[in-house]
């Protein structure tokens, strides 16, 4: 099952994240953006998809200029509801640290008819538009076969969203305004 390995790395007696349940049939498709100060800083971009988030780790984080490829390694699947998760995770916990949600919002295929999104996770070439409050506009995550079935790229792609602008320095969380840093205890 989708979540078992999200599970198995958690003992939820001990951490606020969700144990996790997947969602209800809704038309919109969610994303979320997730700065996550672990033991290596990174950005968890997540896409639901049948139920749960498909996830990646992303090192530096998202892009608006179309000529920066970001690594992008893929993580095991979260449930739904992680979505929603911005907080402390303890120590001595899976990925210990604290976690705000940095973009959030909708999203959907690029072109569903020639790539749906489902295909496109098989095929390793996801195309997609986010409708965030950071992200917006045309993406694509493409699975580096060469290099292995976790390693992708996450790549803006051209429209007038593109830009030089490095967005990162955005950091404030988009639901609650706070910093990374005022997390720490
Ligand atoms: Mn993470």
């Amino acid at each position: 099952m989708a979540l078992a390995e999200y599970r198995k790395k958690r003992a939820f007696k001990n951490t606020p994240e969700p144990k996790g349940a997947k969602a209800k049939a809704s038309k919109e498709l969610r994303f979320v953006i997730q700065k996550h100060n672990a033991s290596h800083l990174h950005y968890d971009f997540r896409l639901e998809m049948d139920g749960v988030l498909k996830s990646w780790a992303v090192p530096k984080g998202p892009s608006l200029n179309p000529e920066d490829k970001r690594l992008a390694m893929m993580v095991e699947d979260h449930p739904y509801d992680y979505k929603d998760f911005e907080g402390v995770i303890p120590e001595g916990n899976y990925g210990a640290g604290e976690v705000i949600i940095w973009d959030e919002g909708t999203y959907e295929a690029l072109d569903p008819d020639n790539y749906p999104l489902k295909k496109g996770l098989v095929t390793g070439d996801l195309k997609f538009v986010l409708h965030g409050q950071k992200l917006k506009g045309a993406y694509a995550l493409v699975n580096m076969k060469q290099a292995g079935p976790k390693n992708w790229l996450l790549i803006k792609k051209k429209d007038k969203y593109a830009s030089t602008t490095d967005i990162t320095k955005k950091d404030r969380s988009v639901k609650t305004r706070r910093k990374l840093e005022s997390l720490k205890s």
